[in-house]
């Protein structure tokens, strides 16, 4: 907890993008957050250095066997300055989680997202400011072991980079289509479904591809055992507005539990909407399309809020949601979470936490020096 966070200065800072033309993960800022683990220390030698390639031993436990977790989340810039960050407690809470399965040494949540604070204070003027924009935050570990053996690592890295962002999908909210893949699975329970690790998209490209190759945006997961049951899209999971009730597939271990997926349950429910965490098989999804009683379909996640679907095609057949355009319940949902990120809807859940510049940001970010912790933000549940 106590550990300090040391701040190597860059030597020359880098221009800043064109806010307009930003797009998902293709400018990475001046700076990252690195900690090393050994097995006689634990986790220590916390720093922020300036952004730029590591050097890695080519035997390295990552290149080889994939032991690596991750997480994503955003810090937004509220209309009063202020810069919050949404539910990192539960980020916390799951990467520690995906370390668990991966058998990686966990890390102290509440000391990682005091190092996600700095490092976004040091960087405060990278966050994008216009709708839909904000600054990415990307954790990860990697094993570091140099050797070709199937083993866990030893040693790690755990390493914090910035991305400032515009909205996923361009600049509206755009109902995307989505293919059914019925051939290639995801995840399978008793694997790694549950936990955010580099293996599960490695596994999807191929799927990924052939949606496109069809002209479809996403693909949609079905159960890796009778390839019946709906899972989860791409990076997002998803939710159905069936006449009154709004369905999700309930978490069963090969399901990723989203933070934004959390949410929105919660939010339905206090808006008194039956929200059914459920099995919940294509077949019954395409029979109550039929009866038009499938009313909005839309993914949520981190990167996108709520993505709602227009199209869905499973087998042969192609079903057109809410008219392919975005459904109310969706606009809603989207706007409410954004409002509460943004901070322009009064915080009443208690989810974002306030990243506080200390003193003048020149001092953060000029003087070469240790960081001193700051008092603890509580912690929301
Ligand atoms: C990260 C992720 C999600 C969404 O989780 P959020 O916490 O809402 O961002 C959904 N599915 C998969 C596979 C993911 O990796």
């Amino acid at each position: 907890m106590g550990q300090p966070i040391t701040f190597h200065k860059a030597d020359q800072l880098k221009a800043k993008p064109d806010s307009d033309h930003l797009g998902f993960g293709n400018f990475f800022t001046d700076y990252m957050f690195v900690m090393d683990y050994t097995a006689d220390v634990g986790w220590h030698d916390a720093r922020i250095v300036p952004y730029g390639p590591l050097e890695l031993d080519p035997a390295a436990a990552i290149f080889h066997y994939g032991q690596e977790v991750f997480e994503g989340m955003k810090a937004y810039k509220a209309k009063d300055g202020r810069i919050l960050l949404f539910r990192p407690d539960m980020n916390l809470k799951r990467l520690n989680h995906s370390c668990e399965r991966l058998d990686i040494p966990k890390v102290d949540g509440d000391f990682v997202i005091k190092a996600i604070k700095k490092l976004v204070a040091v960087e405060k003027d990278w966050i994008p400011e216009k709708p839909g924009q904000s600054l990415y935050i990307r954790p990860f570990i990697i094993g570091t072991d140099a050797f070709l053996g199937v083993h866990p690592s030893t040693t790690y890295k755990l390493i914090i980079i910035l991305s400032p962002v515009g909205a996923y999908f361009g600049d509206s909210v755009k109902p995307v289509s989505i293919y059914v893949e019925d051939e290639y699975v995801r995840a399978v329970r008793g694997g790694v479904g549950f936990a955010k690790t580099s293996g599960n998209y490695a596994a999807s490209l191929r799927a990924q591809s052939k949606a496109e190759e069809l002209g479809f945006d996403q693909v949609l997961w079905l159960d890796g055992v009778e390839h019946k049951y709906v899972e989860e899209v791409g990076s997002m999971n998803i939710f159905f507005k069936v006449g009154d009730e709004v369905w999700t597939p309930e978490l069963n271990g090969s399901i990723l539990p989203g933070v934004t997926r959390d949410s929105v349950i919660r939010l339905l429910k206090h808006w008194g909407v039956p929200v059914k965490e459920r099995r919940i098989s294509v077949k019954k999804l395409f029979k109550k399309a039929e009866k038009q009683e499938l009313k909005e379909v839309f993914g949520t996640g981190t990167a996108a809020v709520i993505s709602p679907v227009g199209f869905l095609k499973w087998e042969d057949r192609v079903i057109k949601v809410a008219n392919g355009e975005t459904g109310p319940l969706a606009k809603k949902l989207y706007e409410t979470l954004t409002g509460l990120q943004t901070g322009e809807i009064k915080d009443k859940p208690g989810w974002t936490q306030e990243v506080k510049l200390k003193g003048s940001s020149k001092k953060v970010s000029e003087k070469a020096s240790e960081v001193t912790p700051e008092p603890e933000t509580p912690v929301a549940e």
